[in-house]
């Protein structure tokens, strides 16, 4: 939907489809990818170690992340990136901007995929990262990823995190249609502090209208997917698609749906 509206805007002739490979049957498609008649591709689960392995280069937006979830051609070699701390940020910016305060504190909950990519993100605009995880270990080793301007710890050091903070991140997927919500006070929250919520569905999350009702800026997680998607259309077709309110209408529709 998001791409083929894109697409249609900007009067390119072009399809962006689903494709459903097995896990033996993944590498000989993706490694054929121009021969097939394709510009390049996203991938998902769960194909994007194997992507990762597979492309002949990786930037080191991917490298980063520890994971492949966009490709593209240059010349006759496949490129790997991923596109998720592209989509992060700049949603971040287009709905709280100068959330990057000076000394800007963020709480990641989370360590997965979601998390990395925020984490890797955020550090990238100058922010300290605390990450806090269910599993600490995970946090922890995440952490010592990234390097000295991150710190892990469990859900316990929220209550002391969360005072600090100028923005908290829920990349967790709790919250979410199906799963429980995330028991979090946000009670000492400085007033200031951004809440942002990578769930979109629903759009907004009981952490979002917690927030909301405190008087906290929120963003949501439908902007990500979308900047995100921006970002692959970009190497694919050269131009930078516009994340327009029209799009966005579009989509929510379809979540609502
Ligand atoms: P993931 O790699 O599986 O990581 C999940 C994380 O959530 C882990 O840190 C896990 O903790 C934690 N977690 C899971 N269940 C939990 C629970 N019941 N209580 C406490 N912590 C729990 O998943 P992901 O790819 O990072 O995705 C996370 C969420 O972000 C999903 O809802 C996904 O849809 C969303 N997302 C949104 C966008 C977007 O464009 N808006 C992009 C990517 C992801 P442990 O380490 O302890 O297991």
């Amino acid at each position: 939907m998001i791409h083929g509206y894109w697409l249609a805007k900007l009067g390119i002739a072009g399809r962006y489809e689903l494709v459903d490979r097995t896990p033996e049957a993944f590498a000989d498609f993706f490694t054929q990818l121009a021969t097939n008649g394709y510009v390049g591709g996203n991938i998902t689960v769960p194909h994007k170690e194997a992507a990762y392995r597979l492309v002949d280069h990786r930037d080191s937006i991917a490298e980063a992340v520890g994971a492949v979830n966009t490709v593209w051609y240059e010349g006759s070699r496949l490129m790997g990136s991923n596109s998720d701390p592209h989509g992060f940020i700049a949603n971040l910016d287009e709905l709280a901007p100068g959330w990057d305060v000076p000394g800007c504190r963020a709480v990641v909950l989370g360590a997965g995929g979601a998390a990395r990519s925020a984490a890797y993100a955020l550090l990238e605009r100058g922010a300290e990262v605390a990450i806090a995880n269910r599993t600490v270990e995970r946090a922890d080793a995440l952490a010592a990823h990234f390097g000295a301007h991150v710190r892990g710890h469990g859900f316990n050091a929220l209550p002391a995190l969360r005072a600090d903070a100028d923005l908290l991140v829920n990349c967790t997927p709790l919250g979410m249609v199906g799963k429980p919500p995330l028991a979090i006070d946000l009670g000492p929250l400085k007033a200031s502090a951004v809440v942002y919520d990578v769930v979109y569905v629903p759009l907004e999350t009981p952490l979002l209208a917690q927030a909301r009702a405190r008087g906290n800026r929120i963003v949501d997680g439908l902007g990500m997917l979308l900047h995100q998607a921006g970002f692959g259309f970009q190497k694919w077709f050269g131009v930078l698609p516009k994340v327009t309110p029209e799009l966005r209408a579009l989509v929510e529709a379809d979540i609502r749906k």
